[in-house]
């Protein structure tokens, strides 16, 4: 591959992919886009992370604006890509997330043909917290759109725990939440109900022992 395309959702995960896929291309541009991201701080923040980390490796990367207006080619992208019609082929995945990672890839992949690269690829496939298969659809879909550029389904999960650690010791910002509101929501329930869980099984314990002595 001479020019890959790496969409980029933020710089823990980077960690995790880009050493593998630098061994398997000429070059490499990290493309930050993601509107998904609120509220806005929050989106400054895992974007100005994410331009720490690239400038401190000479990473080539870019940012597109995420109100950057592509209504129209990204109604195209969806005329070609289409399937609703044939449920059953669609990978089992929340109506939300699906056409989060469609909105990312395909404008990524729209940014690759107008860059003159041959490959895209994206971070989000080191995220156990993601659909790796919905994610692997969408980009079966932007390659058809993009018949130029070749999406790399890759599987990078295995490298997650690493990548968190790494980000970690470089006091890089990681994020407790995927991205928009509503996860964001999510993950503080889950955050709840695992607190709850715990002090609950604490208090179990704690009966158990008393009941021994
Ligand atoms: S949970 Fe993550 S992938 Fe799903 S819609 Fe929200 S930001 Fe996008």
């Amino acid at each position: 591959m001479k020019h890959l395309a790496l969409h980029t959702c933020c710089a823990p995960c980077l960690i995790g992919v880009y050493d593998e896929l630098a061994a398997q291309a000429d070059h490499i541009t990290c493309v930050f886009y993601n509107p998904n991201i609120a509220p806005e701080d929050e989106y400054t923040r895992r974007r100005d992370t994410f331009v720490e980390y690239v400038q401190s490796r000479n990473i080539d990367y870019v940012e597109i604006d995420p109100h950057d207006d592509w209504t129209e080619e990204f109604g195209q992208f969806l005329e070609l890509s289409s399937d609703e019609d044939d449920t059953t082929r669609l990978p089992e995945c929340s109506v939300r997330c699906r056409a989060c990672y469609r909105l990312r890839l395909a404008r990524v992949g729209q940014w690759a043909i107008h860059n003159g690269c041959d490959g895209l690829a994206t971070t989000l496939t080191v995220s156990p917290w993601q659909n790796i298969d919905a994610i692997h659809y969408a980009g079966a879909e932007v390659e058809l759109w993009c018949p130029e550029v070749k999406f790399v389904a890759s599987d990078f999960r295995d490298n997650y725990r690493m990548a968190q650690n790494k980000a970690t010791a470089q006091g890089l910002y990681r994020q407790n939440y995927c991205g928009c509101l509503s996860s964001a929501v999510e993950a503080q329930e889950q955050r709840d109900a695992r607190k709850l869980q715990r002090a609950a099984d604490k208090a179990a314990r704690k009966n158990a022992a008393h009941d021994h002595s």
